[in-house]
């Protein structure tokens, strides 16, 4: 830790310099912010150049935080560009006595984290600049290796699904070099046969008493079924209720879970990085039994979303979505 903090004190009176001309033009000093997207990636993008740790990690960890702020009641909705919220124990120390420091010096001696990055003499956690260099300071301890990240990612969050969430992120906008992923499309194309009704919380006979979560899309064997979001291949594979079925990430950190499958598309495999409107797989009617079971009820897409906020996931009735999705298409 005190190497570390020589080594931010020598950076610091440098970046005071640099920094207070590089984002001049930016939301950084209270103006509008017009294009959200590009602004947040050009932030990520410079601090990438300035202390090398992949914009793209800094993405994912923003684009996370974003993602279980809106479903977590003691994390406050953040309004500026950068949704990463640094909680005042980490901030300003765990032992220090007022949990609203923003002295660096006094942060410093408590072994806060939080550091003052747009040079006003401040380390607030409300500012991005401030947060966002924190961050990248703090990333940067660990090293620039994906594992270097990884290590610092469970530092932080203590959490090995976060790190995965988080890295998942970080491989999606590296390989599409762009945080502006947010198309979403309809699982089924237009034109073809298929059907389905909004039937959250029926009851399921098979395998006990259980809650339908989700949503069925009644279609013909063989019915191409595609990717409804930008997403990262976490789970293939055969479960017992589901058959054949595919897990996939989204960057709003939502699961989604497509099942009953009669065959996966043939290249795909876990770790790939899918589009909205890609093929994964195939209507079927997979599942409730051994692997390879099927033809137990009319072939049909279960399609189910899980929200993760940070600590648990949980399931929500996909159906509004796809009524969403389906009418964007028309
Ligand atoms: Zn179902």
């Amino acid at each position: 830790m005190k190497k570390i903090r020589i080594n931010q004190n020598i950076t610091l009176i440098l970046l005071v310099f640099i920094l207070s001309f590089t984002f001049t033009p930016l939301h950084a000093f209270g103006e509008k912010i017009e294009d959200p997207y590009g602004e947040r990636q050009y932030l990520f993008e410079k601090m990438e150049s300035l202390f090398g740790i992949p914009w793209y990690y800094l993405a994912a960890i923003d684009q996370y935080e974003r993602s279980i702020a809106k479903v977590r009641k003691d994390i406050p909705v953040k309004e500026g560009l950068i949704a990463i919220y640094i909680p005042p124990s980490k901030w300003t120390g765990f032992l220090n006595p007022n949990p609203n420091d923003v002295e660096p010096k006094s942060i410093q001696f408590f072994n806060g984290m939080g550091l003052d990055g747009n040079g006003d003499g401040l380390a607030d956690p409300k500012n991005d600049l401030d947060v966002l260099f924190t961050m990248t300071q703090y990333l940067s301890s660990y090293g620039f290796k994906e594992e270097d990240i990884r290590i610092a990612l469970w530092e932080y969050y203590k959490r090995e699904k976060t790190v995965e969430q988080i890295s998942q992120f970080a491989k999606i906008y590296q390989k599409f070099d762009t945080i502006f992923l947010t198309k979403q499309s309809f699982p089924i194309s237009k034109g073809l046969q298929y059907s389905y009704r909004s039937t959250w919380g029926d009851a399921r006979g098979w395998g006990g008493r259980r809650m339908h979560e989700g949503t069925d899309i009644f279609a013909s064997y063989g019915t191409p079924v595609k990717s409804v979001c930008y997403g990262y291949v976490e789970v293939m594979g055969w479960n017992i209720y589901g058959g054949w079925r595919v897990g996939i990430r989204g960057l709003d950190n939502i699961y989604y879970y497509y099942a009953h499958l009669a065959g996966f598309e043939k290249s795909m495999r876990i770790g790939d990085i899918v589009e909205p409107g890609q093929i994964i797989g195939y209507v079927g009617s997979s599942g409730y039994g051994k692997p390879g079971t099927q033809g137990k009820f009319p072939p049909h897409l279960h399609f189910g979303m899980y929200i993760d906020n940070g600590r648990t996931e949980w399931a929500f009735d996909p159906y509004p979505y796809l009524r969403k999705w389906e009418r964007q298409r028309k």
